[in-house]
Parts: C-alpha cells; structure tokens; sequence
C-alpha cells in the first residue's frame, strides 16, 4: 500500500463523482455530509476501492426511491466515513459471515466486496462496524487510524 498524506473528504467526493450518475439513473437520492478532516497519511486508491464496494452494495440493495448518504467524521485519533442505506438491510444471522470471501446472497454476486474492504481497513490500522435493521435499512462505518504510520 502507498500511505500519502492526503484529504479524506477529497478522495470521498471523487468517489462521489463516479457514482452519482450510476444512483441518478436508478432514482436513488445521494447525499453527502462530510466534516473537516486534518490531512493523514492513506492510500487513497485503496479507500476509493473501499467507498466503491460499499457504495456498490447500497445501491444494489436501495429500491428507487430510496437513499444513500454518505459522511465523514473525525474522533481524536480516527477519520471515520459512514454509508448508509434505505434498503431492507441484513439478517442477523448474515452478520458474522459478511467478511468472508464468496459470501453472497445474490445470484451473480462474487462475494468478495466486504472481504476486500476488510483488507483495506486492517492496513489502515481502522475497524469497520455495521448495524442494520431489516426493513430500515443499514450503515456501515468505517475507521481509519490517522496516526500510522508516522508522519
Ligand atoms: P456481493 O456484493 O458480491 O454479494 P459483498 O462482499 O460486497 O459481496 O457483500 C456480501 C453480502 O453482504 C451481500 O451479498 C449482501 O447479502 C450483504 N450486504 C452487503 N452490503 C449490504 C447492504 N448495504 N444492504 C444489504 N445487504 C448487504
Ligand atoms: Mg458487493
């Protein structure tokens, strides 16, 4: 990975910018709300690929009509980026297995999404959390640790 000090909240809207289009055609809302964020040393090609699989899988579950909002936070030590969707989020029993490489629930699904985010998020010292409620909805929220490797 190639750790450059960079600004989250750019490399989020560049994400943005490829899929807006992809949500406008499917009449899916997207916003986004992001907070100020000191620059930190990330791999921004890495955390694009990140945004994109989540991006991907809440636009694949959002029926039209539906929402994805996006943000970004920072806590002492972390920048944080949320994904949240409308859509009929995750059974429970899915939860623990979401991670695993080739686990899908769709037909041409490769499973591989959330198993290359998890990479993503353990090289970057972060941690990644989900909560869901069937017939609400789902946000994943990611965390990236801002003081590694120095800088
Ligand atoms: P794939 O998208 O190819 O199925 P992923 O690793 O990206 O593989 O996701 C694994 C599974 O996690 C999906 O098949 C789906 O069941 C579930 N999932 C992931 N994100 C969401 C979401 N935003 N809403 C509902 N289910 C989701
Ligand atoms: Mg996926």
């Amino acid at each position: 990975a190639s750790f450059v000090r960079s600004d989250l909240n750019a490399a989020v809207q560049e994400g943005l910018v490829l899929f807006r289009k992809a949500c406008e055609k499917q009449g899916v809302e997207l916003t986004a709300s992001c907070q100020p964020i000191p620059l930190f040393p990330f791999d921004a090609d890495q955390v694009r690929q990140l945004l994109l699989n989540l991006l991907g899988n809440a636009l694949e579950a959002v029926a039209p009509g539906g929402r994805i909002t996006i943000g970004t936070f920072c806590t002492a030590d972390c920048a944080g980026i949320t994904v949240a969707d409308t859509g009929p989020g995750i059974p429970e029993e899915d939860i623990p297995r979401l991670f695993e490489p080739f686990f899908t629930r769709k037909s041409a699904g490769t499973g591989l999404g959330l198993s290359i985010v998890q990479r993503i998020v353990e090289e970057h010292h972060g941690n990644i959390r989900i909560e869901s409620k069937v017939g609400q909805g789902t946000v994943f929220t990611v965390e990236l640790a801002m003081g590694w490797p120095d800088c």
